[in-house]
C-alpha cells in the first residue's frame, strides 16, 4: 500500500493551505486556501494553490476535507468546485463559513457537517476531527487512518488553556491518537519561531474592557469576521460599558449571522441596534465592531480612515482599536489606515502598541507540549514561510522525533512499506494569480 501527501500551497509561505493525500491511487484533500497578495504583487487581486495535480486526475478526487474555516484554508475553493464539485467535509461553523464563501460564485456546494470525534468514511479514507483552539471557533486537527498508519494534521493551532468557548485543544484525544501510533504528523510553524506560550485569547478580553470604560466618546472595534471570539469579547466590553454597538461591513454582517445560527455568538437583547440609529444615540453610549484590521481598501474601517464612510464620520472624540497584527502582506495598507485615523485626531490602539491582539498559533513551547503529547513517528512542518518550516523541524529534532522532513511546495511525501521518503517537486506547485475577484 502507498500513501502520498502532496503539498501544493501553505509550505513556504503564510497562505493558500492546500495538500492532497492519495492512497493507493485515490485522492482527497486537505484544505484549499487563498493568499493575499505580497506587497510586490502589483495588479494581483489573490493568490491560488496551481490545481493541475488534482485536475489532471479530477475523476479520482473523492472529497476535500476543511480542518477550519480561515480564508487561507476554505479561500480558494470556488476556483476548484467550479471543474470539480466533490463533497466537503468541516465541522458546522466551517461548513457555514464555507458554504457563504462558496455561494458567492454562484456554485451549490455538496458540504457536509461532520462532529468532531466522529469518523467518517469516504471510499479509502478513514478520518476525524479532533478539536484544536486557533482565532476561529470549531477548529479541528484532522488524523486519517491509512494503510501506513496514522497521518495527523494538527490544523492551526495554539494551546490556550482558556479559550472563550471552553473548548481547548484536546491534548487527552491527541495523547489517545499518539499511543496508537502516529506514522506522520503534519504540524503548524507559524509561530515556531516565537519563544514560550502565545497569551491566552481571554487577555484581550480585559484590555478591551478597559479601553472601553475608559473612553469618553465612540469606539471602533476592527477585527477579522471570523474571529468571532474577539468579535464577542468586543460585544461583552461594550455591553458591560453601557454601550450598544453595531455591525459594520458585509462579512462581519455574514460572519456574526451564521456564528448567532449556530450558537457561537451571543448578542445581549436590545445590544445590536443598525447602524443609522447608532450614529443618531450618544456617542459615549455607542460602539462599532467592524471589517478592515487588514487595511482592505474598500473595508469599512479604511473608508472611515480617509473620511470616506458614508454614515460614520469620525473625529478626535473616537477611538479605534485594530484588534489583529497584519498579516505578511497587508504592513502597509494598515499603517496607511492609522497615519489617517492620527490625522483625523482619533486616539487609536492596535496589536503593537497595546495588548489588543493575540496570535492563534502555537510559540515554540507549546509545539514542544504538542509532540510530546503525541509523540510522531515522523513530522513534516506544514503552514509557514521557509524560515518557520526550518525552525519548526528543529523543534522536532530537538524532541527527538525520529524522522523530521522540511518539504516545500510541489513536494510529496510517500509513505511505502513502513519507509518514508520525499519526491521533491514532484507536482506543480507555482503560484496562480487572479486579477479581481471574478472566477
Ligand atoms: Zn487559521
Amino acid at each position: 500500500m502507498t500513501v502520498k501527501i502532496g503539498f501544493l500551497g501553505g509550505l513556504g509561505e503564510v497562505g493558500r493551505n492546500c495538500a492532497s493525500v492519495d492512497i493507493d491511487g485515490e485522492l482527497a484533500m486537505i484544505d484549499c486556501g487563498l493568499m493575499f497578495p505580497e506587497e510586490d504583487m502589483l495588479g494581483v487581486d489573490l493568490v491560488l494553490p496551481d490545481f493541475t495535480s488534482i485536475l489532471d486526475r479530477r475523476d479520482d478526487l473523492n472529497c476535500i476535507i476543511l480542518t477550519h474555516g480561515h480564508e487561507d484554508h476554505i479561500g480558494a475553493l470556488a476556483f476548484l468546485l467550479r471543474d470539480v464539485n466533490v463533497p466537503i467535509y468541516g465541522t458546522a461553523l466551517t461548513v457555514e463559513f464555507a458554504r457563504a464563501r462558496v455561494e458567492e460564485y454562484g456554485i451549490t456546494p455538496d458540504l457536509r457537517v461532520v462532529e468532531q470525534y466522529e469518523w467518517v468514511d469516504h471510499g479509502p479514507f478513514r478520518f476525524t476531527f479532533v478539536p484544536v483552539s486557533h482565532s476561529i471557533p470549531d477548529a479541528a486537527g484532522v488524523a486519517f487512518d491509512t494503510p501506513e498508519g496514522i497521518v495527523l494534521h494538527s490544523g492551526d493551532f495554539k494551546l490556550d488553556p482558556t479559550p472563550i468557548d471552553g473548548v481547548p485543544t484536546d491534548l487527552r484525544s491527541f495523547a489517545t491518537i499518539g499511543k496508537k501510533g502516529v506514522r506522520l504528523l503534519l504540524a503548524d510553524s507559524t509561530n515556531a519561531e516565537r519563544p514560550g506560550f502565545v497569551p491566552s485569547e481571554t487577555t484581550v478580553g480585559v484590555r478591551l474592557d478597559e479601553i472601553m470604560s475608559k473612553a469618553t466618546g465612540r469606539v471602533i472595534v476592527a477585527c477579522f469576521a471570523s474571529h468571532v471570539h474577539r468579535v464577542q469579547q468586543a460585544i461583552n466590553a461594550a455591553v458591560s460599558d453601557g454601550r450598544r454597538f453595531a455591525f459594520i461591513g458585509r462579512s462581519m454582517l455574514r460572519n456574526s449571522d451564521i456564528a448567532v445560527d449556530l450558537g457561537v455568538l451571543e448578542i445581549p437583547d436590545g445590544a445590536l441596534v443598525d447602524l443609522d440609529a447608532l450614529v443618531s444615540m450618544p456617542e459615549e453610549e455607542t460602539a462599532i465592531i467592524s471589517t478592515g484590521s487588514q487595511g482592505e481598501p474598500f473595508a469599512a474601517l479604511s473608508l472611515m480612515s480617509a473620511g470616506d464612510h458614508r454614515s460614520v464620520k469620525l473625529t478626535e472624540r473616537d477611538t479605534v482599536i485594530i484588534s489583529a497584527t497584519p498579516i505578511p502582506g497587508n504592513e502597509t495598507k494598515v499603517s496607511r489606515v492609522i497615519n489617517n485615523l492620527y490625522r483625523l485626531g482619533v486616539t487609536v490602539f492596535h496589536g503593537r502598541n497595546t495588548h489588543v491582539h493575540v496570535s492563534g498559533h502555537a510559540a515554540a513551547e507549546e509545539l514542544k507540549t504538542f509532540y510530546n503529547t503525541v509523540r510522531p513517528d515522523a513530522l513534516v512542518p506544514v503552514h509557514g514561510e521557509y524560515r518557520h518550516l526550518v525552525t519548526n523541524a528543529a523543534i522536532g529534532r530537538e524532541m527527538r522525533i525520529p524522522e523530521v522532513e522540511v518539504c516545500e511546495d510541489g513536494d510529496v511525501v510517500i509513505l511505502e512499506d513502513g519507509k518514508l521518503r520525499v519526491e521533491r517537486q514532484a507536482i506543480p506547485a507555482g503560484y496562480v494569480y487572479v486579477d479581481g475577484t471574478e472566477i
